[in-house]
């Protein structure tokens, strides 16, 4: 058994465990193979399952998504049998009692409409599929049908729906969890409140009995209860999750939204993004000014920090020549991407200046200590603080 640096697609856990090597086999089920000869020669993919060591979740990580030819075939599900017929009946049952009046409800996979068209028996809605290599028969009125896939950054947009339905189509995605919050980001951007319900085959059985059955190239995405329901937690707030079908199904039902910390994130994110964007537009202009005034300038720090600072805010060698270091290793060598030679912090001994900026504020206490042992000093020193460089002295920062 070996460990591999793998990033697991639900957890994004970075340690895997090969699970089940299978090595190179062909397809299973997108196939629908027209003569014996067709099916014995049918091309081989490789597929090696690896079991994330902190979900659970196991993935083919040899997977190509653009080996399928789900544009070409479709996926035919068996939604026939007696059992099937009462779990889809269940299942309709149950979303009918979380959906408004008159929803729309959108089936991404929808394959050839049936699972739509039997909600449609429940409800009256607006109900739109979504399916690459799906086969609806253009006849059926009561459903709006995209032979395409659906990107939820711009179909969420733009259909607004109150539920999104994923039938056994998550197992086919190499990337389940980037799609999911993809959405639950669509839906926070548009202030809608949009449910998602999620179904997918559930491996827990092979944990019990080591069967590999389960395994085949159009199911690169295996989920456990456990993988599932971090993926569902991933994404949004759980209404219920339920195993259906002895076990073997697991189906999820969640409010898609962003988590409270990452909306958070998001806020500061957009705040900071401003103060930045004012700076790279104000600070500037204050350099100009400063060198307007014709009064002698230095920076202080040349490498690092300090060079990103004058990269990022246009800093020119012609309008400030004078870039002095702490640190005599640096001395002699020049800014790079600008150019200055580096010179001794003493040099201002004989070149005094009165200004002087320091990029790097956290330093900022220090370098005045070093500049004061050498009697050095300066009319204004400005850091850079909330997009503004500011009067170190006399304004409020935290250093
Ligand atoms: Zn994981």
């Amino acid at each position: 058994m070996k460990y591999l640096e793998k990033k697991c697609p639900i957890c994004g856990y970075s340690i895997a465990k090969s699970f089940f090597d299978s090595g190179e086999k062909t397809l299973s089920t997108i196939v629908w193979a027209e003569s014996k000869q067709e099916a014995i020669t049918l091309e081989k993919y490789n597929q090696e399952y690896i079991q994330c060591l902190n979900c659970t979740h196991i993935w083919n990580h040899l997977f190509d998504w653009n080996e399928i030819p789900y544009d070409k075939k479709s996926n035919k599900m068996f939604n026939n049998g007696s059992n099937w017929k009462k779990h889809l009946n269940y299942l309709g049952e149950w979303l009918s009692e979380k959906l408004t009046d008159k929803p729309t409800i959108i089936e991404i996979g929808c394959g050839n409409g049936h699972f739509l068209q039997r909600l449609s028996s429940f409800y009256k809605g607006n109900f739109i599929g979504f399916d690459p290599s799906g086969d609806i028969n253009e006849s059926d009125s009561s459903i709006t049908f995209y032979k395409s896939l659906f990107e939820p950054k711009k179909d969420i947009p733009k259909y607004k729906p109150n539920l999104i339905i994923m039938r056994h189509l998550l197992e086919h995605l190499s990337e389940p969890s980037s799609f999911l919050q993809s959405m639950s980001w669509a839906v926070h951007s548009q202030n809608i409140e949009t449910y998602l319900f999620c179904e997918v085959p559930c491996i827990d059985k092979v944990f019990e009995t080591a069967r590999i059955s389960d395994f085949y190239y159009e199911h690169p995405s295996q989920f456990s209860a456990k993988s599932f329901i971090t993926l569902m937690k991933s994404c949004g707030e759980i209404i219920d999750i339920k195993k259906l079908y002895g076990g073997e199904v697991i189906c999820g039902l969640i409010k898609l939204k962003p988590k409270q910390k990452q909306l958070d994130i998001d806020l500061l994110a957009e705040e900071i993004s401003k103060k930045i964007a004012s700076g790279l537009t104000e600070i500037p202009k204050k350099l100009s000014y400063l060198v307007s005034t014709g009064k002698r300038i230095a920076i202080w720090g040349g490498t690092g920090k300090c060079a990103a600072f004058m990269h990022h805010y246009n800093v020119s060698e012609k309008d400030f020549p004078i870039v002095v270091d702490s640190d005599s290793r640096k001395v002699g060598t020049f800014v790079p991407g600008v150019g200055q030679e580096i010179l001794p912090a003493k040099y201002l001994i004989e070149n005094p200046v009165e200004i002087l900026i320091i990029p790097t504020q956290w330093r900022a206490k220090d370098i005045l200590k070093e500049a004061d042992s050498l009697n050095l000093n300066f009319e204004l020193v400005l850091i850079e603080h909330n997009g503004k460089l500011l009067d170190f002295y006399n304004s409020n920062h935290p250093y």
